[in-house]
């Protein structure tokens, strides 16, 4: 962090010392100092749009604001200028009282790049895969999606889609801007095939037996278009929806602030996503939290009925809306903390590293002042060894490269991986401290 980063409060801007942490110079709870983009913080501001993108009440309160953090986090780049110079953006983050809907009001969606240089798979974590196999197991036996017709929306490098299709001896179609001819993975004998084009409604073709969209839909500027683009999508009998994103009540009551990333314009709540699905034209068949209690998913099916909201809807949105302050409140506390944890990594110049390079870990190293002493980021992905880190500019080295220079102490960006990390390099012979960026339900 240097000293050109700025804090905003009440709509003004205000200049932040920042050398000291963000404990020191936090003007309120609800506003931290963020990056190291030096001029390019002066971007022209755009008016933030308050109207709640689900229920369409207004005008959403807002609760936590973050100036010029890199808007492709999940872009690595090939030098280090270049990944300095990455294009920062503001996040602001509102809640609508009405339906529990949260959002980035400030988000600008014609400054993301999606293209094959957007690499967010999981793919590599063992964790992640039994989580995806499982999933696809679950939604085969329970709506018998066998010898049928499979969408996914998003469907990265296709991973998912083959094992639906492997499993249940499906065909599929996957959709993903992001997708590159001969960058697919699909599982040998998988009945799959892709498309780069954006799905929309002139896509939909209403022949889907079930239609995914993982991970997809915090990424839409409008998500009641996209959901009725699925509904145009899937079978009017007996269709199944498919659909998780992050779960926005886990990241904030377990302070998990580093799933706060440009890209994700929508943060769902259980109130807003089962009011969403419903104005889309779907009966919510189960809404529930999977892996961990992070993602929030939803099965549902076409229905031509109107969807009555629940009895407590109002007061499920209510307690959002209760969160979100108290979230706005501690994340300036979270972000100190996490400053202490990087300063004792580092201190009497020991060597410590981060571990994964995902974009949690783009918005830990853009926003936790000291990250600057971190010597690179470890990540599994071959494909990420030798890039750089938005905004920061930190390497991403591969974990083999610990070997020949161990480091004292791992920081690892996703508490849930934890464990994986630890055995991983106990494995490899590296004797490092191996510590998690945030606990899980603690700062
Ligand atoms: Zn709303």
């Amino acid at each position: 962090m240097s000293d050109s980063s700025r804090a905003r409060a009440g709509g003004q801007e205000a200049e932040a010392v920042n050398d000291a942490g963000p404990g020191a110079n936090v003007l309120s709870s609800a506003v931290v100092a963020v990056a190291e983009q030096g001029e390019q913080s002066h971007h022209a501001t755009r008016p933030l749009r308050l109207r709640c993108p689900v229920c369409g009440s207004g005008p959403m309160r807002t609760f936590l604001e973050l100036t010029g953090i890199p808007v492709n986090c999940s872009v690595l780049l090939a030098s280090r200028p270049a990944a300095r110079e990455a294009t920062p953006g503001d996040l602001t983050l509102a809640v609508c009282d009405t339906c529990g809907m949260i959002r980035n009001v400030a988000f600008d969606p014609s400054l993301l790049v999606y293209d094959p240089s957007y690499d967010n798979t999981l793919h590599f974590s063992p964790l992640f895969q039994a989580f995806s196999a499982e999933l696809a197991q679950r939604l085969i036996d329970r709506y018998d999606i066998r010898g049928r017709e499979v969408v996914e929306v998003g469907s990265g490098k296709g991973d998912f889609l083959s094992l639906l299709c492997e499993l249940g001896g499906n065909h599929g179609v996957g959709y993903d801007p992001s997708y590159a001819e001969g960058d697919a993975w699909p599982v040998p004998g998988a009945d799959v095939e892709f498309s780069a084009q954006l799905f929309d409604a002139d896509t939909a073709r209403g022949t889907a037996d079930l239609v995914c969209a993982r991970q997809v839909l915090e990424h839409i500027d409008e998500p009641l278009t996209m959901l009725r683009s699925l509904r145009a999508a899937i079978h009017d009998h007996g269709g199944v929806l498919y659909v998780d994103a992050p779960d926005a009540s886990y990241l904030m009551g377990a302070l998990d602030v580093w799933d706060l990333v440009y890209p994700h314009c929508s943060y769902f709540t259980a109130p807003a996503l089962r009011r969403l699905v419903g104005d889309a034209g779907f009966e919510v068949l189960e809404i529930g939290s999977t892996f961990g209690g992070q993602f929030l998913f939803v099965d549902a099916t076409p229905s031509d009925q109107p969807v009555a909201q629940p009895d407590d809807a109002s007061s499920e949105a209510g307690a959002v809306s209760e969160l979100a302050v108290q979230f706005g409140e501690r994340f300036a506390a979270v972000v100190e903390g996490r400053r202490q944890l990087v300063e004792r990594a580092v201190a009497d110049d020991r060597r410590a590293v981060l571990w994964g390079a995902g974009a949690k870990a783009v918005t830990f190293l853009n926003v936790v002042p000291g990250t600057s002493r971190l010597d690179a980021v470890v990540d599994v992905n071959p494909r990420k060894r030798g890039m750089f880190v938005p905004g920061t500019g930190h390497p991403v080295i591969a974990p083999e490269d610990l070997v020949a220079d161990p480091p004292e102490t791992i920081i690892v960006m996703n508490p849930i991986y934890r464990d994986e990390v630890r055995s991983m390099v106990a494995a490899a012979g590296v004797r490092a401290e191996v510590v998690a960026a945030n606990e899980e339900g603690q700062p």
